[in-house]
C-alpha cells in the first residue's frame, strides 16, 4: 500500500507541491476540477507526459475515469487512454508496477519509448482504483520519483474518498428533503381535499334529510355551495395532475398565433365574472400577435388573478403589456399586503406556501409553480417583485419577433 506520510528527502519545491496538493484535496468539491488543479501542481515536480486514473466497474475490470495528456504525445494521440495493462497489474498485485517498453524505431520516435508507472489507489484497506503516469523518451523512473508519485496517489485516493462522502451527504440531504416535501404534500393535499369534500358531504346530507322540508331559496343556496365546492375540488385535482405532468415533462404546449390584447381581455372578463368584486384595469400598448398555447397562458393569468383575490383582497389589479424588439412584457400588479423578502425567492417552488398566511386562504402551493413551468415551456420568464405593504407585481416576458409578426399578420389568429 502506498505510504501517505511525507516522503523524506523532498526538495523545498516538492514539499511546497505536496502541501498544495493537500490543500486542493481538502477544499475539493468536484473530483475532476481538483485533479486538473493537482496535475498543474505536480507538473512542476514530476516528469510525466500523461496521467490516467482507473476505477473498477465490475469486479476487477478497470475503466479509465480521468485522463490528461500534458506533454509528449499530446498532439499525436491526445485522446488515447494510456497504460491500461499497467493499471491492471498494479490493481491486481496491490503494489506499484513499472512497465517499460521500447518499440521499434524508439531512437527516432520518442513516443515508441514508454515508461508507465502504475500505483494502486486505496481507501482505508480497500482497493479503489489505480493511477498511471506515462513518460515518453525517458528518463526511467527513479526510486525518488516513485516515492513522490505514490504519495501523490495516496492524496488522490483521499480525494476520491472525500468525494464519496460529499456525494453520500448530498444524497441523504436530498432524500430527507424529499421525505419532508412528501410529508408536507400529503398533509396539505389531504387538508385541501377534505375541506370542500366536507362541505359537499354536509350540505348533501342535510338536503337529503327526510324530516326537514327546505324552502326553495335555502335549497338553492345549499346546492350553490355544493356546486362551488365541487369546482374547487376539480381545480385542485387539475392542479395536482398538471403539476405531476410538468414534473414528468409530459405536458405538451400547443402554440398558436394569439393577439395579446384579446387574450388579456378574455382572461379579465372570465376572472371578473368568476370573482365578484375583482377589478382589473388593462393598460396595453401592445397588440402583438404572439405564438403561445392560449389555454395554458390563460391558466397562468387565472392563477395570478385568483391569487390576487386570495392574497390581496379588495385591491384592484393592474395589467400592463408592452412590446419591444424581441419580447412582450406583461406586468400584473396588485396593491395587497405584499410578501416578506425572505419568502419571495421561494414562491415559484413546488408546494411552497408563505408561512402564516391567513388560515382562510386555501391553497397547495402549486399555482405559481405551474405558472413558472408554463412560462418556461414557452421560452419565457416569470419573476416577482414584492414589498410588504407595497403590493406585489408579477412580470412575464414572452419571446416575440417583429419579423414573425409580419409573416403572421396575414395568417388567421386563433380565438380563445
Ligand atoms: P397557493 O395559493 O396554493 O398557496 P401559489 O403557488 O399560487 O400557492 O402561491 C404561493 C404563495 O405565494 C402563496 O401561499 C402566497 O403566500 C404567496 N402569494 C402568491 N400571490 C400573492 C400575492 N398576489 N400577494 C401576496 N402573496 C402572494
Amino acid at each position: 500500500m502506498a505510504e501517505d506520510t511525507i516522503p523524506i528527502g523532498l526538495q523545498p519545491k516538492e514539499l511546497e507541491a505536496v502541501y498544495a496538493i493537500s490543500r486542493a484535496v481538502a477544499r475539493s468539491v468536484n473530483v475532476e476540477e481538483a485533479l486538473n488543479e493537482i496535475i498543474q501542481i505536480i507538473r512542476g515536480v514530476l516528469i510525466f507526459d500523461n496521467m490516467t486514473m482507473f476505477i473498477p466497474r465490475e469486479g476487477d475490470l478497470l475503466e479509465p475515469t480521468y485522463a490528461r495528456v500534458i506533454g509528449r504525445g499530446r498532439s499525436a494521440e491526445a485522446d488515447l487512454v494510456w497504460g491500461e495493462s499497467t493499471a491492471h497489474e498494479a490493481f491486481i498485485t496491490q503494489s506499484t508496477y513499472i512497465h517499460h517498453e521500447k518499440l521499434a524505431g524508439w531512437e527516432k520516435d520518442r513516443l515508441c519509448w514508454r515508461d508507465f508507472l502504475g500505483i494502486p489507489l486505496y481507501s482505508k484497506e480497500e482497493r479503489i482504483g489505480a493511477l498511471v503516469f506515462g513518460r515518453f523518451g525517458g528518463p526511467p523512473y527513479t526510486p525518488d520519483h516513485i516515492h513522490l508519485a505514490e504519495f501523490i496517489a495516496a492524496h488522490i485516493a483521499q480525494l476520491l474518498e472525500h468525494q464519496k462522502l460529499v456525494d453520500r451527504i448530498a444524497t441523504l440531504e436530498a432524500e430527507r428533503r424529499l421525505q419532508r416535501l412528501q410529508d408536507n404534500f400529503i398533509a396539505t393535499v389531504s387538508h385541501e381535499l377534505n375541506t370542500p369534500l366536507g362541505f359537499i358531504k354536509g350540505y348533501a346530507t342535510t338536503l337529503l334529510r327526510e324530516d326537514i322540508t327546505w324552502d326553495e331559496a335555502t335549497r338553492r343556496e345549499f346546492l350553490t355551495i355544493i356546486d362551488e365546492e365541487s369546482d374547487r375540488l376539480r381545480e385542485l385535482i387539475d392542479n395536482l395532475l398538471d403539476s405531476s405532468r410538468l414534473q414528468a415533462g409530459t405536458m405538451r404546449m400547443q402554440p398558436q398565433p394569439v393577439r395579446l390584447n384579446r387574450l388579456l381581455r378574455e382572461i379579465t372578463l372570465r376572472a371578473t365574472t368568476r370573482h365578484h368584486g375583482l377589478s382589473v384595469v388593462i393598460n396595453s400598448e401592445s397588440d402583438a400577435l404572439i405564438r403561445v398555447d392560449p389555454v395554458r397562458l390563460a391558466q397562468v393569468f387565472d392563477n395570478l388573478l385568483s391569487n390576487a383575490v386570495k392574497y390581496a383582497p379588495g385591491s384592484p389589479v393592474l395589467l400592463y403589456a408592452e412590446t419591444d424588439a424581441d419580447k412582450v412584457h406583461i406586468r400584473l400588479q396588485d396593491q395587497g399586503p405584499g410578501i416578506a423578502p425572505e419568502y419571495v425567492s421561494h414562491i415559484f417552488e413546488r408546494f411552497y406556501r408563505v408561512p402564516n398566511t391567513s388560515p382562510n386562504t386555501h391553497g397547495t402551493g402549486l399555482g405559481l409553480y405551474i405558472c413558472y413551468e408554463i412560462i418556461s415551456a414557452h421560452g419565457g420568464e416569470i419573476t416577482v417583485e414584492s414589498e410588504p405593504g407595497q403590493g406585489t407585481t408579477f412580470h412575464i416576458y414572452l419571446p416575440y419577433s417583429q419579423e414573425d409578426q409580419q409573416n403572421r399578420s396575414a395568417t388567421q389568429e386563433i380565438n380563445l
